[in-house]
């Protein structure tokens, strides 16, 4: 068996300095295999990429960053929630969050079942994400649970950050730059490959021929390995998210009082949404659309609407997006990771996440030089099918709307496409809430998430739930007051968003 003894990534945005910065760690570090990661001063990243999800926070602690320099260097913020403004109804500003946290429980039994028991029953109750967690009154609070742990990466609630996209790039550059990872500033002009279509090395324009065992194409929408080389097969999403351009505006902080709140607003208007991210030195503002529905001028002209006088005279960035996913990610000697893999609109914060998920996989299925089918075949099945559900999960953001005000509204309630299993599901939660066994192990959303995307969209709590609709009001009324306790309390003990970003 030979073993692989060096890797070279081709391409320096998000995606080629976290490869390069995990394997650093893994195989660099353990086994002592070469990285080289080319990456083009000509060719720009896309520089967008702000907001992250939990699990983020394991992929920086595994490769050794020190959380506060992480948030110092990447101008970071916390984020406990997305804020959902307008899904359900148009415009009247009606917003709903999807926290990331559980549910919680009351003697054994989810606080979501009295609060499914007692909508069912006509009785008033609070949004369904704050009357059964903490995080929603926190953000309402402008307040994280962060400040009362003194260890990195952790705190009372789950977090994830909001950062600079390009300063994270930079960062990790700098760090694997560090740890021994070499860095070529060259464009790839040609790709060489032998008689069975295996990658042996690449040309750049100035400094020759690279050759290496194993190749990571991190060379973003333009996939110059994986497709233009390896013709890899992209899959489209676009028929079940259609939202495939975007507008990018970053706006300044015009005063103390607007320090940002510690989640993202995603807005939805009246082609696709708006997304809200405040970073500790400026905030991200971007409009998703689709431009079978409105064009690039149109849609910035709703985004400026949107933010004001902070956008006056500010330029805007226009970015086309490719969604859907490669067939199969890793093809002979070569790994797609980033956004010649895949990508899904970034309304639930995936980018960073697939990123992570290719990289961590890989090294679990880690081949040796020409004996890898196997290996191969599995990562590619798994990778495709946490593709496959997450694109479910974000379509139920969308098809399960009232709104019909415009021709992109009623596409996404009346005509677009909905996939088997997401159907399947969708009717199942007609009879049961959502729970574990009703999803598969592999999948990146677990039902919690599902419960706060129905109940924001009003489609969680319907009368034929058989369970729900026998437990007795009494007890569901002080069940809901006892976790009203328990939020009041949460409030009272965390600490301001501000002063923890600020303190560090
Ligand atoms: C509008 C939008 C919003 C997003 N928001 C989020 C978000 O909130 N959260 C999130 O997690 N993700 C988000 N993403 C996704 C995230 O931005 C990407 O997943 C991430 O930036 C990864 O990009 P990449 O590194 O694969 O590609 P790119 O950033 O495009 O980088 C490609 C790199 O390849 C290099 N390159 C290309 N060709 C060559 C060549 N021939 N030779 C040498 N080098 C080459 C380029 O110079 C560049 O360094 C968003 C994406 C978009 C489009």
């Amino acid at each position: 068996m030979k073993k692989i003894k060096s890797i070279i990534i081709v391409g320096g945005g998000s995606s080629g300095w976290m490869a390069a910065s995990y394997l650093n760690k893994v195989l660099m570090a353990e086994s002592g295999i070469s990285i080289t990661v080319i990456e083009s001063p000509d060719i720009e990243t896309i520089g967008v990429g702000e907001a992250t999800v939990p699990t983020i926070r394991n992929f920086f602690q595994k490769i050794g960053l020190p959380e506060k320099e992480l948030i110092r260097e990447t101008n970071a913020t916390i984020k406990s929630a997305i804020k959902f403004v307008d899904w359900f109804d148009r415009g009247e500003g009606d917003s709903y969050y999807h926290p990331f946290e559980a549910p919680l429980y009351s003697d054994g039994i989810e606080v979501s079942a009295h609060w499914a028991a007692e909508k069912i029953k006509g009785n008033t109750v609070e949004k369904f994400a704050n009357a059964t967690g903490v995080i929603p009154d926190l953000c309402d609070a402008q307040k994280v649970t962060n400040a009362s742990q003194a260890k990195d990466y952790s705190a009372n609630t789950l977090y994830a950050y909001h950062l600079d996209a390009v300063l994270m790039a930079s960062y990790l550059r700098k760090k694997s730059i560090e740890r021994g990872v070499v860095r070529v500033e060259d464009t790839v002009t040609a790709v060489n490959q032998n008689d069975r279509g295996e990658i042996t090395s690449v040309n750049t324009a100035n400094a020759g021929e690279h050759t290496a065992d194993f190749f990571i194409d991190c060379t973003g929408f333009s996939s110059l390995l994986i497709e233009k080389t390896l013709k890899e097969k992209f899959i489209s999403y676009e028929d079940e998210l259609p939202c495939n351009s975007a507008v990018a505006i970053q706006t300044p902080y015009t005063d103390e009082s607007s320090f940002p709140p510690p989640f993202t607003t995603a807005t939805a208007k009246s082609a696709g949404w708006i997304w809200e991210i405040g970073l500790s030195s400026r905030k991200g503002n971007g409009y998703v659309f689709s431009d079978k529905f409105q064009s690039f001028d149109q849609a910035e002209s709703e985004l400026r609407q949107h933010l004001g006088e902070s956008a006056n005279g500010l330029t805007a960035k226009k970015l086309k997006m490719r969604v859907g996913r490669r067939e199969n990610s890793w093809s002979k000697n070569c790994l797609a990771v980033g956004l010649s893999s895949g990508f899904l609109e970034p309304l639930e914060s995936t980018g960073l996440q697939f990123i992570q998920v290719a990289l961590e996989l890989f090294v679990d299925y880690f081949p040796s030089v020409n004996n890898y089918a196997a290996l191969q075949k599995q990562f590619n099945q798994v990778l495709a099918a946490k593709y496959e559900d997450s694109k479910d999960f974000i379509v139920a953001h969308y098809c399960l709307t009232a709104r019909e005000d415009t021709d992109f509204w009623r596409h996404m309630k009346h005509e677009s496409k909905i996939s088997d299993s997401l159907q399947h599901q969708l009717a199942l939660w007609k009879h049961k809430l959502p729970s574990h066994s009703d999803l598969k192990e592999i999948g990146l959303f677990s039902a919690p998430n599902y419960m706060y995307i129905l109940a924001g969209l009003n489609s969680l709590a319907h009368e034929t739930l058989s369970k729900e609709s026998d437990i007795p009001s009494q007890r569901s009324k002080q069940v809901l007051q006892q976790m009203q306790k328990i939020r009041q309390g949460a409030v009272k003990v965390s600490g301001s968003h501000q002063s923890y970003i600020k303190g560090i």
